[in-house]
């Protein structure tokens, strides 16, 4: 009998492979739960309702009343690189949505269990429930009643990644904890959606955030945290213009601006009620309405910025602040790691120095404290 050698040429099986790198889109239950989020923003969703079943280690699932999933769609939508936002790739530059890599679905096919029900104008009030093989292939199953919009169930969380599915048991609260505070950021952006979380641990559900759909960002800080906090905020809204960095200009084309005004607006704490002796405790920043990581905020370099302004007016305490940078959509780049938690920003020294110039003539316009000799 003939000795079989390992063939040097044959690759580890597909399965496996997308196992593999399904686990580096997902990484956590807080990106399994984003993922799910943006999807039900993306669809237009102005209710999201999310349920953790035992802390997320048995289900997540995002429930929302955005459009539906035609049923044309059911078979490509969990499918690596389907996606129904993104039709060429310079519709990358301008993209609007949230999702664009049609990534995740497919993603969560591979380290757990994904089903739903969807419903579209057309078909409700009935729905229909779709399972998922753990290659993303749809399998539709029955009519059930339904409202427009889709609920997207998570079973199992990286059933087939033992040592992540052990971590995550392991630090279910903590991993919970994350989650909900991407979920607070979340709520806070999207003042126009009503946001509802719950944890159901054996039979008892635990209401853990609840916003109503309104138009300011106060009344919605005042639903997640307390109303009792608002009179220490004051309203964030600086314009600050920065200049272009000539060598990440050069290597722009179009690049006939010199300077990108950017807005920062949200709230931050009066310079003589600050929130607490820790950074990163209720400190939120965004780019166009997209969370930076609220769990790593404090090792932001904008947070930094923010913190050290603050300290010259504070010196015991740090603000809560929730910043949105609205910039223009070729200032930024999010498509730098596939789970998109990583945002490079053209000309950011740049722009820190100015922020920092900006915030401190904010508290007090008789004194910019920073000057911006940084730039050079
Ligand atoms: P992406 O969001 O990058 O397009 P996803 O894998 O997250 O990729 O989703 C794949 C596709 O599935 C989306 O483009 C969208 O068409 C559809 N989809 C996913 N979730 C929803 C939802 N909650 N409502 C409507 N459509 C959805
Ligand atoms: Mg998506």
């Amino acid at each position: 009998p003939s000795r079989r050698l390992p063939d040097p040429q044959t690759a580890i099986d597909r399965t496996s492979v997308h196992r593999l790198t399904s686990g580096q889109v997902v990484v956590d239950l807080q990106t399994a739960v984003k993922e799910l989020v943006e999807n039900a923003l993306d669809a237009g969703a102005t209710s999201v309702d999310i349920t953790f079943r035992d802390s997320g280690v048995e289900a997540i699932e995002v429930k929302d009343n955005g459009k539906g999933i035609d049923e044309g769609d059911w078979e490509g939508i969990a499918l690596k690189h389907h996606t129904s936002k993104l039709a060429s790739f310079a519709d990358l530059a301008a993209v609007q949505t949230l999702g664009f890599r049609g990534e995740a679905l497919s993603s969560l096919c591979g380290v757990a269990t994904l089903s739903m029900v969807t419903s579209t104008a057309a078909t409700a009030p009935k729905g229909t429930t779709l399972s998922f093989t753990s290659a993303g292939a749809c399998v539709p199953q029955k009519k059930v009643a339904r409202e427009r919009g889709t609920t997207v169930k998570v079973e199992r969380l990286f059933e087939h990644l033992p040592v992540r599915r052990k971590e995550l048991v392991k630090n279910a609260q903590r991993e919970l904890g994350k989650a909900l505070a991407l979920l607070q950021a979340y709520a806070l952006v999207n003042t126009g959606v009503r946001f509802e979380a719950r944890n159901v641990t054996k039979g008892k559900t635990l209401v853990q955030l609840k916003t109503t759909a309104s138009t300011s960002l106060r009344t919605a800080f005042s639903y997640i945290f307390s109303p009792k906090d608002l009179p220490s905020l004051l309203d964030l809204d600086l314009t600050i213009e920065v200049p272009t960095e000539k060598s990440v200009m050069k290597r722009l084309e179009d690049a006939a601006d010199e300077s990108t005004v950017i807005h920062v607006k949200g709230l931050i704490s009066k310079p003589s009620t600050g929130h607490g002796r820790t950074a990163g405790n209720r400190q939120f920043f965004f780019i166009n309405g997209r969370p930076f990581q609220p769990a790593k905020a404090r090792r932001l370099r904008v947070a930094k910025a923010v913190n050290e302004v603050y300290k010259s007016f504070n010196a015991n305490q740090f603000p809560c602040v929730v910043a949105d940078f609205q910039l223009a959509p070729d200032a930024y780049d999010v498509n730098v790691s596939p789970d998109k938690r990583t945002i490079f920003l053209h000309s950011e020294g740049n722009l820190l120095a100015a922020l920092k110039q900006e915030l401190s003539r904010f508290f007090d316009p008789q004194q910019a404290r920073f000057e911006m000799k940084e730039i050079g």
